[in-house]
Parts: structure tokens; sequence; C-alpha cells
């Protein structure tokens, strides 16, 4: 018999590619405008200016093959396909040598959002917190173990909605790569294991509508495949 006075929540996990472990979710970080081209698309400087960052809502996170409700007060719901970086442990102020030392595996990733709050949160200095961080604003593929594949540094990564081509680029774009991302973000947060990072899109992001069917992937890290109901 336990004391909780209602149930507590479920833990949030990733399915492990290749096998039935489970990876189990603590926090979401994710890095803003980390590609150049996508940095210009959103109207920002796309010069290598410090990496920075939000985070979403653990149990915001939907797995491949999951319907995603349309969400409320928006008019402008994007798409942006991720690489994901897995932590299987952390600390504070660790060293980029010693940065992917941490990485469990990697995922492809979807950072699902309210464009047009997040932009009217922008240009009024306030935080994007409910245009990036709402429910059902993040999904993931099976995360594919390092010890499988390593370290990733190059791969194409794309996303399509109904077929068409949106997103097309490789994760050799990335401005901050993920070992510069972890030993950063580690300055301002003691990482830990079961952390997940959303490392940036790449350019091409736009608007979902319902009925979509998004697919994206990484070469040599997965797919995932949702559609917006
Ligand atoms: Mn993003």
């Amino acid at each position: 018999m336990s004391n909780w006075v209602i149930p507590p929540p479920a833990q949030t996990s990733v399915p492990v590619a290749g096998s039935d472990a489970l990876f189990p979710v603590r926090r979401i970080y994710c890095v803003g405008r980390n590609y150049e081209a996508h940095a210009r698309e959103m109207g920002g400087d796309p010069k290598r200016e410090s990496p920075f960052y939000f985070m979403k809502p653990t149990d915001a996170l939907q797995l491949d093959g999951a319907a995603i409700p349309y969400p409320p007060r928006t008019a402008n719901f994007h798409h942006e396909i991720e690489f994901v970086a897995a932590l299987s442990s952390g600390g504070r102020d660790i060293k980029v040598a010693d940065a992917l030392d941490h990485v469990f595996g990697y995922a492809v990733g979807n950072d699902l959002t309210r464009r047009d709050l997040q932009l009217a949160a922008r240009d009024k200095g306030r935080p994007w917190f409910t245009g990036k961080s709402f429910e059902h604003c993040a999904t993931i593929s099976p995360i594919r173990p390092a010890r499988t594949i390593g370290h990733p540094k190059q791969g194409r990564i794309w996303l399509t909605v109904n077929g068409a081509k949106r997103q097309d680029s490789d994760i050799n774009g990335l401005i901050w790569n993920v070992a510069e991302v972890i030993a950063d973000l580690s300055t301002y947060f003691e990482l830990r294991a079961g952390d997940l990072i959303y490392t940036g899109t790449p350019d091409g992001v736009g608007p979902l509508k319902v009925g979509d069917k998004v697919e994206g992937g990484i070469d040599g890290i997965g797919t995932l495949t949702n559609t917006i109901v």
C-alpha cells in the first residue's frame, strides 16, 4: 500500500531500437537555431552565436506511429525535424572532449511548434513557452544505441508531409555539434541520465494540418512517422 494521494504519473519512456529495452526520459532540452539556413529563415543571424535553450514537458513526448492532435490556440502549427541525443549519464561543466561518453544513443525527433505563438512571444521579448511546450509537442523514433552506431557526425536529415519534401539537410550542418551542446548546456544545468537533447532543426520548417502524414528520418539512425488528427 502506498501513500500517494493521487496515482503517480507514468514514467515516460522511449523504445531502444533492436531490442525490447526502454529508455526512461527525465528532461527534454531543446536547442534553438542550430543550422545556418534555419537561423536565416527565422530572421536570425546565422553567425556562430552562443547556443540557447528551451524545454518541453516530458509527458508531452509521443512515439513513432502516434496520432498527434492538432493543438489549440494556433493557426500555424509547424514541424521541425531534429537529431536527438539521449544521455546515459550527466554532470556539470562537462568538457567537450568527454561529452560523448555521456550519450547512450541517438534518435530522430520532431520539435512541434505553435509558430504564431512562438513568434508573437519572441517579438514581445516574452518566453517561448506557449509556442514550444504543450501536449504532444515532441515526437521521437526508437533510440539507436551509440554502442552499435557510434557517434554520427554526418547523415541526411529529412522530412516529408504527405510524401512531399519539406526538409532535406545533413546533420553535419549543425552550428554547435552534440559534444559542444552537452558541454555548454552542462554549464547552465546539471545534466542527468534520462535527459534528451533536441539539437535544432535545419531549414524548411512549415505548417501542418489535420490529416497530414508526417515522415522524417536521419540516415543510419531511423525514421519517424506520425499523423495529425
Ligand atoms: Mn527546434
